[in-house]
């Protein structure tokens, strides 16, 4: 009999999987799916398992990864499988066999903690011989429509086989995007403004929407690591804060310090860019922003959410819905993101660009 996946699996920063398994068990509950998280403290990783006997593809797409903030991938997944230290390799086959997948690419990950860090000589030294495996049993094969098998290992005895999809999965292993720091950037928050624009501006678009001689205000700057980005792309940009900002910077001529309240300070025109990365309650950050875009002062807006609290996502969806609710009470239409970067620790980041 053929095994129909029944669960969904997702990786998540260690520390985050209470937050993304409410996430995800309310999303599924509003596109009318029932089912139960599973996951433990610290793991990496969050399952959910469904109610019903529906395969879990369904789910999987009416959840696209990019809908979600905590998840870093999203994969359609069979039942974990316990292993024998002898013979790990036959069970994986026998699942596989009985699930019927077929995958042009076979990537071994393991949770992003230390636990797992240390598989990496065990998947290392099992990826030859279960790739010719899968090959010489035609599950590996070329034209499988772009879909590739993921083993995620949580122990050298535990296992996870789950199946992700060209747009609708991370294209980075264990979804996290590393990113080299810039040796002339005043600070290292500045990788969150450049891990942002990849996540929420295509690499194709940069150009156009990033482009040389725009004008950005950057709330909160000092001492200017996301400046730095902003004026890495050639922009001018009113620098917001009271504390110093980085000479070398200054020194660019592309600056305006502003010693000013970032929650008051009002742009002198229409700018394209507003940035903010100002230590603040969310919902306090999250009004000023909103009185932003109602009032159309940016074109784009990236700013993050600080999240001290235990209960993170309530708080996320709380603001989230605040800001929808009054873009669209003005009719000010707007695509709204917002994810955990690997470069966030306990804030998320959000993306906003109105539409006109
Ligand atoms: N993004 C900056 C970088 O990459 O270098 C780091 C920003 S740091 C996390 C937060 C900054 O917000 C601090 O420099 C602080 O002085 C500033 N800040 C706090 N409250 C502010 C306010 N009401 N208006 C303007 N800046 C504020």
């Amino acid at each position: 009999m053929s095994q129909v996946p029944m669960e969904l699996l997702f990786y998540c920063r260690p520390g985050f999987e209470r937050d993304l398994a409410e996430e995800v068990a309310d999303k599924a509950g509003e596109a009318g799916w029932s089912g139960e998280a599973f996951h433990a403290a610290g793991g990496g990783f969050v399952r959910f398992r469904l109610a019903g006997d529906e395969p879990a593809n369904g789910l999987h797409r009416a959840l696209p990864l990019r809908s979600l903030v905590f998840a870093r991938q999203s994969l359609v997944a069979l039942s974990p499988l316990s292993l024998s230290r002898e013979d790990r390799l036959s069970p994986i086959l026998e699942q596989l066999a009985e699930s019927g997948w077929s995958f042009e690419s076979v990537w071994q990950e393991t949770p992003d903690t230390n636990d797992g860090k240390a598989l990496a000589g065990l998947t290392k030294a099992l990826s030859r011989p279960l790739e010719s495996l899968l090959a010489k049993r035609g599950a590996l094969r070329r034209k499988a429509g772009g879909r590739r098998l993921h083993l995620l290992w949580s122990a050298g005895d535990r296992v996870q086989l789950g199946i992700s999809f060209p747009g609708n999965r991370s294209e980075l292993p264990g979804g996290i995007r590393r990113l080299r720091f810039p040796q002339s950037a005043p600070s290292r928050s500045t990788l969150k403004l450049e891990e942002a624009w990849h996540e929420f501006v295509p690499r194709p678009e940069w150009d156009e929407r990033l482009a040389e001689g725009m004008q950005a205000a950057d709330l909160g700057a000092a001492p200017g690591g996301w400046t730095w980005q902003l004026v890495h792309r050639g922009m001018h940009v009113y620098a917001i804060d009271n504390g110093p900002m980085n000479k070398a910077l200054m020194a660019t001529g592309q600056v305006e310090h502003l010693r000013e309240d970032g929650f008051v300070w009002e742009p002198p025109y229409r700018l394209d860019w507003l940035v903010c990365d100002i230590v603040d309650r969310p919902a306090r950050v999250e009004a000023m922003v909103e009185r932003w875009l109602v009032r159309r002062w940016c074109r784009e807006a990236v700013f993050n959410l600080k999240l001290p609290m235990k209960r993170r996502w309530p708080e996320v969806a709380a603001c989230l819905q605040r800001l929808e609710e009054a873009l669209a009470r003005v009719g000010v239409a707007a695509e709204i993101g917002c994810r955990h970067l690997n470069h966030d620790r306990e804030e998320v980041t959000v993306h906003v660009r109105l539409l006109e």
